[in-house]
């Protein structure tokens, strides 16, 4: 099944010179759908993964079916003031400003083999927020899967001693 027949490609948005890649036909399609997840259900096993953490809100989409089909854990990482108990959090640079992101305290065991998910790697700052958040509860970052990669804009340099898994790449 080749999965970019169910990526949608938007031209300007969410501004001028920019094409969005939009998963919610994959999303959409439970076959495609399925199939992705399946691919990063079988990254995991070969990490031997044992819990997914997920930015939100398409890290979400990315990672729950991975768990719940490997019948492990799925945490959150939200933007501030969206999680209820202690949280730690981590600012990073964005194109325009800073953006912080947030994971409870007890998410994740010292030692947990984590997997990152999210929908798309673009310059790779989400990603390696959500990696310095994990890694500073302890865990072990084994694994980084996306849907789609956007290789131009070299994200995989942010994140170099980390094992990625792309399913497609525009
Ligand atoms: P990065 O931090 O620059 O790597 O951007 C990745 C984050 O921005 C991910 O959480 C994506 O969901 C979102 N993102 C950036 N560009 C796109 C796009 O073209 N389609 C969908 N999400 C995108």
């Amino acid at each position: 099944m080749d999965l970019k027949n169910y990526i949608a490609s938007i031209e300007n948005y969410p501004k001028e010179g920019i094409v969005f890649r939009d998963i919610s036909p994959l999303m959409a399609d439970g076959e495609a759908y399925r199939a992705a997840t399946q691919a990063i259900v079988e990254y995991a096993k070969e990490k031997e993964v044992d819990m997914v953490v997920g930015p939100e809100a398409r890290g979400f989409i990315v990672g729950c079916p991975v768990a719940y089909e490997m019948s492990i854990g799925f945490a959150p990482v939200r933007k501030p003031g969206k999680l209820p108990r202690e949280t730690i959090e981590v600012s990073y640079e964005k194109e325009y400003g800073m953006d912080t992101l947030t994971i409870h305290k007890d998410a994740i065991k010292p030692g947990q083999r984590v997997l990152i998910t999210d929908d798309l790697l673009a310059t790779g700052g989400t990603i390696a927020a959500t990696i310095k958040l994990v890694e500073e509860l302890g865990g072990i970052v084994v694994g980084c899967a996306f849907l789609i990669e956007l290789t131009d804009l070299h994200g995989r340099d942010n994140i170099k001693d980390y094992d990625i898994k792309v399913l497609m790449e525009y």
